[in-house]
């Protein structure tokens, strides 16, 4: 519902979580903000909904958030104050293979390096550094582009990100499962944390 005598200093256009974001800063910044949402329900793609039976939630779009998580945006806005609640279940991803196998990604480096056959060495030694060092990486990934303040782990992040799945899983795997849950992630944010 549209206020008919409030003059606005900004419209946004569309409630999913990046209108939501830019609607909640110029706000928090004093603007007057209108936001405007076609559908019946905010949230856009990450929004859920039951679907099937009564208790059973469906996602709608995205699932697995990451860069929600990990987000500094979403950090500064205080979201846990209304309500949000991440939810880590115990196996945050499964990448199906054929009609009977998956390849899971679990909820540590190592138990998901030990589901991966021949290369679980080398997803262990690609995905652990990251890990253990994305406090430090994660300004130069998710700020507007700087000097590092941790080159070196920058760069090792770096190099690698540089490199498509289809060549990065060529170097370094051999079996079908690591590149599958590479080429699964690829196309979403792609975050190897730990879990908390
Ligand atoms: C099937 C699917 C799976 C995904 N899985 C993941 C995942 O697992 N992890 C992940 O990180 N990301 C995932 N994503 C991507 C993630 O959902 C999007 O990156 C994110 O939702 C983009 O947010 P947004 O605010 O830019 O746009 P959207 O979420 O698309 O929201 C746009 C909003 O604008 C509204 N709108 C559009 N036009 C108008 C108009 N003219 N007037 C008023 N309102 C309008 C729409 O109704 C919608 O609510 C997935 C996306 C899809 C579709």
């Amino acid at each position: 519902m549209v206020a008919q005598n409030v003059r606005y200093d900004t419209v946004v256009i569309g409630a999913g979580p990046n209108g939501l974001t830019a609607a909640c800063l110029l706000a928090r910044a004093g603007r007057k903000v209108l936001l405007i949402e076609a559908a019946e329900t905010i949230g856009g793609a990450t929004r859920s909904a039951q679907l099937t039976l009564p208790g059973f939630v469906h996602d709608l779009g995205s699932a697995v958030h990451p860069f929600g998580l990990a987000s500094p945006v979403f950090a500064s806005l205080g979201l846990e104050r209304f309500g949000l609640r991440w939810v880590h279940p115990p196996l945050p991803l499964a990448h199906p293979l054929d009609a009977s196998r998956a390849v899971l990604l679990e909820r540590s480096v190592a138990a998901t390096a030990a589901g991966l056959g021949r290369d679980a060495q080398a997803y262990f030694a690609l995905m652990r550094p990251l890990a253990r060092w994305w406090q430090r990486i994660q300004p130069t990934v998710l700020h507007p582009l700087g000097f590092p303040r941790h080159p070196i782990a920058a760069a090792r992040f770096g190099l690698r990100a540089l490199l498509s799945v289809a060549l990065l899983s060529r170097l370094l795997f051999r079996e079908e499962r690591a590149p599958a849950l590479l080429a699964g992630l690829g196309g979403h944010s792609f975050l190897p944390m730990e879990a908390p």
